[in-house]
């Protein structure tokens, strides 16, 4: 049986596309990164997963995990050889189960997020990674790239969602670490190995995920700030006043919201753009609507008398609560139309943000006179997506063409500062070269050597992350 018939044997023959019914698998969300493969075969059980990867194996075929590709690295896209089978995750979407005393979900890798939230709340339960490619991101990429999103800052990331994993390694093999423990100290914690791996140590086919209480009210506001000091300013006052129940703060400068509802005109801001950032803050809280809203007032009203706010609006309904939410998850779909942009995905210590990006912006402007930097991020976490646009009159291409020189004064900054140049995103193809300047050379060898050990033919996403 040659490696075609095995595929079809495993998923059938309506689930191994080649040519146009490929395509679409073989591009990214950005349009920056396009390949090919021999097949993109479309699993829908975990035993079908398992006898892919060992048909592939044993073709010795390298093999592309995809979820929604909605990732922004290249990490799902194979190269351009047309060597790989792509193996699309996206029938493996089950809930499995859910138990509701334990507080977890069992769903498999294909789940759309938002299909996972939506069960969770439909048994009062709140599933809490929240990120605006929710509605065609998979659990199986969320987990590969460790994805963050807005609620970082009181949830964590998908790593500290994630109890069990289960995972069809190279070769075929199914490991089941489906436990739903919050304690199990017994030896190395080897779904950490798969959570970030971005599909290059195994397919993630099933995850058992924490679940919390539902909040009984969310409040969120959005404030016009002097500067991005006085939003770390805000930041902290909000945290020591809230605690647990800021469950996000957002900034956005004002060039990535201007552009955003000047390109998407059903969004409208709230305040006048007037002032160079804006924060969304957002409470989740167990009492009720008007207690969040008396603390929200109280945490606006005390920084507005302090300078650290010019102005805010307090959401008075879901409705307007969803229309600040907008504004803000509109941004990379606003830019993505605007022909994109060079892009940075960087997370520091918090205290070094404000002075980073007005340094960083200093130092880019001063080599390039057309530069326009769009930032906007999860100050909280202190991950900003710190962008480069071009100013009106200037093609982006224009940055395109001088993407490596920008990439590298950025990166530097932010390594300089004991940040990283990947928060959420990962490395996948975009990033592999650059990281090597960056992490120590042990911590990459460490890393190469796990690889060997877990994919010893070097089978899994090759050309992704090492
Ligand atoms: C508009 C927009 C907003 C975004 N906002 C955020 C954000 O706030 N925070 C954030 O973290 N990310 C964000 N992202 C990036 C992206 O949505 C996340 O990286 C997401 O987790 C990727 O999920 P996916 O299913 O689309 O994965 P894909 O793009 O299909 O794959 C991503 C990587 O995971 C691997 N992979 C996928 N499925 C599996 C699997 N089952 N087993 C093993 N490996 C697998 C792939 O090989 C690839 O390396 C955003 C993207 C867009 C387009």
């Amino acid at each position: 049986m040659n490696l075609h018939q095995a595929l079809v044997a495993a998923v059938g023959e309506a689930n191994v596309l080649t040519g146009e019914d490929a395509a679409p698998y073989l591009i990214d969300w950005r349009k920056r990164y396009a390949g090919s493969a021999r097949a993109v075969v479309r699993p829908a059980s975990t035993a079908q997963v398992a006898d892919v990867v060992r048909a592939c194996t044993e073709a010795q075929v390298p093999m592309v995990p995809q979820g929604g590709n909605t990732g922004l690295v290249g990490g799902a896209t194979p190269d351009d050889s047309g060597a790989a089978v792509l193996i699309s995750l996206q029938r493996m979407n089950r809930v499995r189960s859910i138990d509701i005393a334990n507080d977890t979900i069992t769903v498999e890798a294909g789940c759309v997020l938002q299909q996972v939230q939506e069960a969770a709340n439909r048994r009062g339960r709140l599933f809490p990674l929240s990120l605006a490619a929710e509605g065609s991101a998979t659990i199986g990429g969320n987990l590969a790239t460790n994805a963050g999103g807005v609620q970082v800052l009181r949830y964590g990331n998908a790593r500290d969602l994630t109890l069990g994993l289960e995972v069809v390694l190279a070769g075929g093999e199914i490991w089941n670490g489906l436990r739903g423990l919050r304690k199990d100290n017994t030896g190395y914690d080897l779904k950490h190995l798969f959570i970030g791996a971005e599909g290059t140590l195994g397919v993630i086919t099933a995850a058992t995920l924490k679940l919390y209480p539902l909040p009984a009210a969310q409040m969120t506001a959005l404030a016009a700030l002097p500067s991005l000091a006085a939003a770390t300013r805000l930041l902290e006052r909000a945290r020591a006043a809230a605690g647990a129940a800021l469950t996000a703060f957002e900034v956005m400068g004002r060039i990535a919201l201007e552009h955003t509802v000047e390109t998407l005109p059903a969004l409208r801001a709230p305040l006048p753009l007037a002032e160079p950032w804006y924060a969304l803050l957002e409470l989740s809280d167990a009492e009720g609507e008007q207690h969040a809203t008396a603390m929200l007032e109280r945490i606006l009203a005390a920084a507005l008398e302090d300078g650290d706010i010019v102005d805010a609006a307090v959401a008075r309904s879901l409705a307007e609560s969803r229309a600040l939410w907008q504004l803000r998850e509109g941004i990379p779909e606003a830019h993505a139309r605007r022909g994109g942009n060079v892009k940075h995905d960087i997370s520091l210590p918090v205290s070094c943000v404000a002075e980073f990006v007005e340094s960083t912006n200093a130092a880019l402007r001063g080599r390039f006179d057309w530069i326009e930097p769009i930032v906007f991020g999860h100050l909280g976490d202190g991950n900003l997506h710190y962008n480069m646009g071009t100013m009106a009159g200037t093609p982006i291409e224009v940055a395109f063409d001088h993407e490596k020189e920008i990439n590298t004064v950025v990166n530097d900054a932010v390594h300089a500062r004991g940040g990283s140049i990947s928060a959420e995103h990962g490395l996948g193809q975009l990033k592999r070269e650059a990281i090597t300047r960056y992490k120590p050379a042990l911590e990459l060898e460490l890393m190469r050597r796990i690889k060997r050990a877990i994919d010893p033919l070097g089978l899994m996403n090759p050309g992704k992350v090492l």
